[in-house]
């Protein structure tokens, strides 16, 4: 089966996606993702419609006394700790994106961004609408990501959606005061989806944050294809000139989710004709435009990881010392979707599980000891060595 158009899937998306000044979001009441992330922190809502628009997940479990309790692991207090020490702790963590806003001198501490605010918009640019559809590992349900207005789904308002943060940020921050604690959440996450292909409307939540003077920061999530739906939408007047540029005038950073590191490994994990020249062109476009960006890798093929690092450092300086391998894991959307594609190929879906599982973990570590080889040789450092919020990226253009 010919494998489909992420461009063309991204301009029949504005279709659905956007209606006058709102975005399709994803209503988080019944989906798995809302469930887990309420078990620390209730669902927010839509302040104008009591829609389920938001939720907040806390990152590092450990940091966060209520999650830690809720997910039985050992609380680190951070307030008995040196920064040193915090940094040490977050930096052997799975995920240090927190990390990334440690320069933003107004935060009191890594609490203030290790919980951010997330609104998800309802579609994305690889997901073919059908229950198999959108990368293999995706954590969102299909229901969330499929772009078609229907139950689970709801219109956003810009200004709702800041009206909305503002009004949970104060509702969590008298939680946590109760049990002595000073959490003041800063992080507005837009994610998805993919939600580049409403870049017009986060632009403009962010032009409502910075109206009103208010202290909050972005994480932005791309999947690397849309810059050259970003040039097109600017030339039909669809999203206004230099939009990228305008939106780096925010504090915002974009986390950017490189999805194979061959065509091949590419293509196969997002189910999509995704091509790498598109991927390279959406990260430099990002760069260009003023972002910071944490290079995000799912799954890479370890047999051309060592290549690709090479190539990409060819054309931006110190790229390997910023990329960050996910591992991936079993989660209800991912598992549900592997169900259905074992079913699709006459296989034992509980066997097909435990294959691809096999697979991303082999990959996981392979391609850890790719680049710890390459940071090794190329840069005489290891990986996940250094704080890389401290490590400058910069376009090689000769
Ligand atoms: S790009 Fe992201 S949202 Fe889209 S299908 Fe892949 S993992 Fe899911």
């Amino acid at each position: 089966m010919m494998k489909m158009d992420p461009v063309e899937k991204a301009l029949t998306l504005r279709k659905t996606l956007i209606r006058d000044e709102e975005v399709l979001v994803a209503d988080f009441s019944n989906t798995l993702q809302g469930k887990d992330t309420s078990r620390v922190i209730d669902l927010m809502p839509n302040v104008s419609t009591g829609e389920y628009v938001f939720r907040a997940k806390v990152n590092i479990k450990q940091l966060d006394p209520l999650a830690a309790k809720e997910y039985g692991t050992t609380f680190f207090d951070i307030s008995e700790k040196t920064e040193e020490e915090i940094e040490d702790f977050i930096k052997v963590q799975e995920f240090d994106f927190p990390l990334w806003f440690k320069h933003n001198e107004e935060f009191n501490n890594v609490l203030d961004y290790n919980t951010p605010f997330i609104m998800q918009v309802a579609g994305c640019n690889f997901h073919n609408g059908y229950e198999t559809g959108g990368c293999w590992y995706c954590f969102v349900d299909n229901e969330s990501n499929d772009g078609i207005v229907a139950t689970g789904k709801t219109f956003l308002r810009p200004e709702d959606a800041v009206e909305s943060i503002m009004a949970a940020r104060e509702k969590i921050k008298d939680v946590y005061a109760e049990q002595g604690l000073d959490l003041n959440i800063k992080v507005f996450r837009t994610s998805g989806g993919e939600p580049t292909v409403a870049l017009d409307w986060i632009l403009n939540a962010w032009r409502e944050i910075g109206d009103r003077g208010l202290d909050f920061v972005g994480q932005l999530d791309s999947n690397l294809s849309t810059g050259m739906i970003v040039d097109r939408f600017e030339k039909e007047g669809v999203f206004e000139k230099n939009i990228l540029e305008k939106l780096a005038e925010y504090p915002v950073k974009i986390l950017t989710a490189i999805k194979g590191v061959d065509e091949e490994n590419l293509q196969n994990n997002v189910q999509s004709a995704a091509t790498m020249q598109t991927q390279e062109y959406s990260i430099l476009k990002f760069l260009r435009a003023g972002f910071d960006i944490y290079p995000q890798m799912y799954n890479p093929n370890p047999m051309t990881l060592y290549s690709y690092l090479e190539d990409m450092e060819r054309v931006i300086d110190n790229f390997s010392l910023r990329v960050h391998i996910g591992p991936l894991k079993l989660y209800g959307p991912n598992k549900k979707r592997l169900e259905f594609q074992a079913k699709k190929l006459g296989k034992d879906p509980e066997a097909f599980i435990e294959e691809t599982i096999k697979q991303w973990k082999s990959n996981y570590e392979g391609g850890c000891n790719v680049i710890e080889d390459y940071l090794y040789h190329v840069h005489g450092t290891h990986y996940k060595k250094e704080v890389r919020s401290d490590i400058e990226l910069t376009i090689n253009d000769h």
